[in-house]
């Protein structure tokens, strides 16, 4: 089992490799390329942890070419979700899911607090191999999983016993 690092973002390279794959699935659509939405692709490859539509749409904020347009962000999303550079995450949490860049990225599942947000990113094999293992059983070919686990980090865990339920004062991290 592995505990993974906070996503740091693509570098320069990996953007460039990550933007001519959504290039050629923007060729595969017959759409033209626009410098709006490559803009938008980098800020989603670049974002650090996982983040909401309206996060993406506050970042771009002070962007003269996506100011206006939040509305151009939620239309592009779907298409960096085809082009495999991000994918859904944290589907079951309350708080509404969230994306992270998949593309260069190696695949993990996640624990959740759910009294601050913090989360935790982990791989561990053996759960992997398990649920291979079962679809087999049903003789089903997996194409992917969400798998993510609700639960009380140890601080909030800590703060509850020594304040009798309210939660300690650390901000959500994602
Ligand atoms: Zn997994
Ligand atoms: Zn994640």
């Amino acid at each position: 089992m592995r505990r993974l690092p906070t996503s740091p973002g693509l570098d320069e390279r990996g953007l460039q490799r990550a933007l001519e794959r959504l290039r050629e699935v923007v060729r595969a659509r017959g759409l033209k390329n626009s410098s709006v939405r490559e803009i938008i692709a980098r800020a989603a490859l670049t974002y650090e942890g996982h983040f909401s539509i309206d996060d993406l749409v506050r970042g771009l904020r002070g962007d003269a070419l996506v100011d206006a347009h939040p509305a151009t962000v939620y239309r592009v999303l779907p298409l960096l979700v085809e082009a495999g550079l991000i994918e859904a995450t944290l589907v079951s949490s309350k708080a509404g899911s969230r994306y992270e860049r998949c593309f260069e990225r190696e695949h993990h599942d996640h624990l959740v607090c759910t009294k601050c947000g913090t989360v935790v990113e982990f791989c561990f094999e053996a759960i992997e191999v398990l649920q291979r293992d079962l679809a087999e059983r049903f003789g089903f070919e997996l194409t992917g999983h969400v798998h993510e686990l609700f639960g009380t980090c140890r601080p909030c865990k800590q703060s509850d016993k020594a304040s009798g339920g309210a939660t300690h004062g650390r901000a959500p991290s994602r």
